[in-house]
């Protein structure tokens, strides 16, 4: 059967909608598995094995007015290029007053869509990596460096990071001593994830949250079709605490990283249903 080529019930026009879904098919510096560009549209495929209805809340997806854009034509461009290009979409996007949602690409795309909101924001990033490095390959625009690129724009107080479980020493270190807040994946499964999302209200407040979510946080065994795997991963159910938790003070969100060349098909499932669940929730407290 063939599925129509947009993300399931995303089909409002950009002018009546609130949502707007986009992708950015870029993986030039990915380092380890390169394949991330592809996908946006393996997403969006994926996206069309779900109800529209939710038994557990009683709300319909399609009760959102939700318009996906396509993806933006970054394929090869120089990573500034790139997220000089993601910079004036968003822009745009919030200057009409719309919701984003980014599809990756590797992680560096949200360095651009970050930069184009206000620099009052918090950003909370989800991630198996600290993403801290100065530079990488003299890259700095590299998907490694990509936490450190946005504390250039907000303050380094108003980044979380929850799930990490890899860094480099220098990178720790330099992250540690800058007081980057981080919780890593070993102490979220020793004392529970809501202790973890408590912590994390307690830093950032009632602040505005901008989410981006590299989904190589969860554990390589729901999510095999990542870049750059890491084992000791955060769950499924985590995730959905996580989104829940946080969906009310969330003005924007992307999710990144998946590497579709890697995936046995079941990580672009998890990937469509995570967005499908932020949207769902959305809803709920629309209708509050
Ligand atoms: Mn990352
Ligand atoms: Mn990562």
């Amino acid at each position: 059967m063939e599925f129509p080529n947009y993300f399931a019930d995303a089909d409002a026009n950009y002018n009546e909608a609130d949502y707007v879904i986009f992708g950015i098919p870029y993986d030039k510096t990915s380092t380890f598995r390169k394949g991330a560009s592809l996908a946006p549209d393996e997403i969006r495929k994926a996206s069309w094995n779900f109800e529209t209805y939710n038994f557990k809340t009683g709300f319909d997806l399609k009760n959102l007015k939700i318009h996906d854009y396509g993806n933006l034509d970054v394929k090869n461009l120089e990573p500034s290029e790139m997220i000089k290009k993601v910079f004036n979409f968003t822009k745009k996007l919030l200057k009409d007053k719309k919701f984003p949602i980014a599809i990756g690409g590797e992680h560096s795309v949200s360095i651009g869509i970050i930069n184009a909101f206000p620099e009052n924001i918090a950003v909370l990033s989800l991630d198996a990596h600290l993403d801290f490095r100065d530079s990488y390959e003299n890259v700095k625009f590299n998907h490694a460096c990509v936490i450190k690129r946005i504390s250039e724009h907000i303050s380094i107080n108003n980044i979380t990071i929850l799930g990490f479980r890899s860094a480099d020493k220098e990178e720790f270190l330099d992250a540690k001593g800058k007081n980057l807040f981080f919780i890593d994946s070993f102490d979220i499964q020793q004392n529970g994830i809501k202790e973890a999302i408590e912590s994390i209200k307690n830093r950032l407040k009632k602040k505005k949250i901008y989410l981006t979510f590299d989904i190589d946080v969860l554990d390589p065994c729901y999510l095999p079709g990542t870049s750059t795997p890491e084992p000791f991963g955060i769950s499924t159910f985590d995730v959905k605490e996580i989104i829940e938790s946080f969906s009310d003070q969330i003005i924007g969100f992307d999710l990144v990283e998946l590497c579709p060349k890697y995936d046995t098909g079941i990580s672009s499932i998890l990937a469509a249903k995570l967005i499908r669940l932020f949207l769902e929730k959305k809803i709920i407290i629309n209708n509050k």
